[in-house]
């Protein structure tokens, strides 16, 4: 089934190196009670009020040679960047396996660089079909704890950090994000069972990026016709530096932000 993508943004600097065009593909299989996009995660086309309070369904199929034709548009901004595409969600590796592969197959073909952005709960077989055409995986970790994460996303983390080794093992480039929330995952022992687990199972990563949480997503949970339940924080801007040097300390290259 062609999938169903909910914004396609230009000129994206936040999602992957230089400019890029980021498609946000709808579906995700897991529910992060932090989630500040809520509108990608059904995989149908839903109802939303825009900003001028007008309801107006999000989500729409586009074939892969329309997607190509809107991505290869920028194709020079990407050329001077060192930019390119990125797939997101939603979850991108959750969606028809055989447009996604042709999709990211032609993007390769034809000289644009490819970025997924990915939560890691996929068959990891779907990252197998796609990692040969991939240059970067922008990987979020969640929790280490395999409980806390049952908690918070209503799955276990095993499949997340099994595909995590397993693109590793295929030198599959690896920018970790790490979505940081007062007293979810920030104390020192779910960072340092971060840095434990990485080491003993010897994942190379490029860098991390540290994400302070933030609830942008309010609105569009009531544009939705959704109660948001979110009660969250993010750390404080000296719990966040505490946390960029231990991962500093332990080798890594970090960046507070996106
Ligand atoms: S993985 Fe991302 S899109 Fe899916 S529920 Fe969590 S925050 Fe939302």
């Amino acid at each position: 089934m062609i999938p169903y993508i909910f914004n396609i943004q230009k000129f994206s600097v936040h999602d992957g190196p230089g400019v890029r065009t980021t498609i946000f593909f709808k579906g995700c299989p897991i529910r992060c009670m932090w989630c500040h996009n809520p509108e990608s995660q059904k995989y149908k086309p839903e109802v939303m009020k825009n900003r001028d309070g007008k309801e107006e369904m999000i989500g729409k199929q586009y074939t892969i040679k329309q997607l190509v034709k809107i991505v290869q548009a920028d194709q020079i901004f990407y050329d001077q960047s060192g930019g390119g595409v990125t797939l997101s969600g939603g979850e991108v590796m959750t969606q028809d396996m055989d447009y996604i592969e042709e999709l990211v197959k032609e993007f390769h073909r034809i000289g644009i660089s490819v970025v997924i952005d990915t939560c890691g709960v996929v068959p990891p077989s779907n990252y197998e079909r796609i990692l040969p055409y991939t240059d970067l995986f922008l990987y979020d970790l969640k929790l280490i704890n395999s409980q806390m994460h049952t908690k918070y996303t209503g799955v276990s983390n095993d499949l997340v950090l099994e595909n995590l080794k397993l693109i590793s093992n295929h030198r599959g480039k690896i920018n970790l994000r790490l979505i940081l929330i007062k007293d979810v995952n920030v104390d020192d022992q779910a960072i340092c069972g971060i840095v434990d687990w990485l080491q003993e199972q010897n994942i190379s990563i490029e860098s991390i990026n540290l994400l302070p949480y933030h609830d942008f997503g309010r609105d569009k949970y009531r544009n939705l016709n959704r109660e948001c339940t979110q009660n969250f924080e993010k750390p404080s801007d000296e719990r966040m530096n505490e946390i960029k040097e231990y991962f500093e300390k332990a080798g890594y290259s970090v960046k507070v932000g996106g």
